[in-house]
């Protein structure tokens, strides 16, 4: 059997075909599959408005900048998430700090964030923005979020990277019921690709605007817009400091196709899922634990291993039998450059916690049955060696 990667993208023979068309066309990039792009995310994740850009990460450090982030200001994360989701605040030039999870759904743990909320408001250290990460595509507690948020002036932002296809409540995640803005991630391994890719969601026409021009150099080509130069031909103007985060054309062709096949994708993800949440290894492994009322687009299957398990080994062990096993997250607190910021090794016990028994086994739409269950089988001989 080759080597099962813990995640890869599926890519079929019509969507080589969609980027060759664009490939062959006028426009590599600004050109008509943008546009296009972003009116079917919009309709698939029901959002008024949708920005394509290059990676998730330029997508969060917009959001941020469009809520005002910026010096003097807090963001909150989580540290169990890919360190993007709290290097974003720290472009912006903000501070950033973590609240711990809850291991059994591993995403933000409701009472620690109540109790650090209301200790903040009393010293008059609120954060601007929570950034709520939906672990392997389980949706965060949106509905209590928003409650606490809400009582304090909190906004939020979802960073949805792992969570295309999922459901919260009567939600569609990126439909933005719960938060200012919404974040999603096209990387090879996530729910869809476009080579590298991101976008963002909201329905606030005054953010789509920013969004819009920031992505985009903070320049403008809307003659009504202008501020200092009179509407010849060949102006535009610089408004604001923007960047050049724009998707290109070639993968938001592949982008089209790939989410024509959202639906797909999360169904075969989940048929994996249950079938590993069936074994008799399930319970002492301890999947990831899904609320009924969520659909996870299980991004990623991970495991707390018992402390009768030596992570490391199963790691090495499962590698050496073509089983791409990986590790989602190190606590990003933990990282050397955040340490530098004044963090420590206890800071966020369960985190901490978490990661040091965590493994992250395969699951991808383009696992076979037999890959499956050599997976399962190899899991399961962790526990009955
Ligand atoms: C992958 C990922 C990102 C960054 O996505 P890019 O598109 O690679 O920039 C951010 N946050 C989380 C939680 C991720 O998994």
């Amino acid at each position: 059997m080759s080597y099962i990667p813990y995640s890869r993208q599926n890519i079929t023979r019509n969507e080589v075909e969609a980027v060759g068309s664009v490939l062959k066309s006028d426009f590599l990039t600004q050109g008509p599959k943008v546009q296009e792009f972003e009116k079917a995310l919009s309709q698939t994740v029901n959002s008024k408005y949708c920005i394509a850009v290059n990676s998730a990460t330029a997508g969060l450090h917009l959001a941020c900048l469009s809520l005002g982030v910026g010096h003097g200001d807090l963001v909150w994360t989580v540290p169990n998430s890919f360190v993007a989701s709290a290097n974003c605040a720290l472009y912006c030039g903000a501070s950033i700090d973590f609240v711990d999870i809850q291991i059994g759904s591993r995403n933000i743990c409701l009472e620690a964030f109540a109790e650090k909320l209301q200790k903040a408001a009393f010293e008059g250290r609120l954060p601007k923005v929570l950034i709520t990460v939906h672990f392997g595509g389980n949706p965060s507690e949106l509905q209590s979020l928003k409650n606490l948020c809400d009582r304090h002036g909190v906004k939020i932002i979802e960073d949805a990277s792992h969570a295309l296809g999922a459901r919260y409540k009567n939600s569609i995640i990126g439909d933005c019921t719960y938060s200012e803005i919404t974040v999603f991630s096209f990387h090879p391994v996530k729910m869809i690709t476009t080579g590298e890719g991101g976008a963002i969601t909201t329905n606030d026409e005054a953010l789509y605007g920013k969004l819009s021009s920031l992505r985009s150099h903070g320049i403008t080509r809307e003659a009504s817009c202008y501020t200092t130069f009179n509407d010849e031909p060949w102006v535009y103007e610089q408004q604001s400091l923007g960047f050049n985060y724009r998707l290109s054309d070639i993968g938001c062709a592949l982008g089209i196709e790939q989410l024509k096949r959202i639906s797909d994708f999360v169904e075969k993800r989940n048929k994996i899922a249950e079938y590993y949440l069936d074994q008799d290894w399930s319970n002492e492994l301890m999947g990831q634990a899904v609320d009924a009322t969520s659909t996870s687009s299980w991004h990623i299957y991970t495991l707390y291993l018992p402390l009768s398990i030596d992570r490391k080994e199963a790691f090495v062990k499962l590698r050496s039998l073509g089983i791409g096993v990986n590790v989602h997250y190190i606590p990003i607190h933990t990282q050397p450059y955040f340490r530098e910021l004044g963090f420590s090794v206890g800071d966020f016990k369960q985190s901490e916690t978490y990661y040091n028994q965590a493994i992250t086994i395969p699951l991808h739409p383009s696992m076979t049955d037999n890959e499956v269950e050599f997976v399962s089988q190899s899991v399961r001989d962790l526990c009955y060696k």
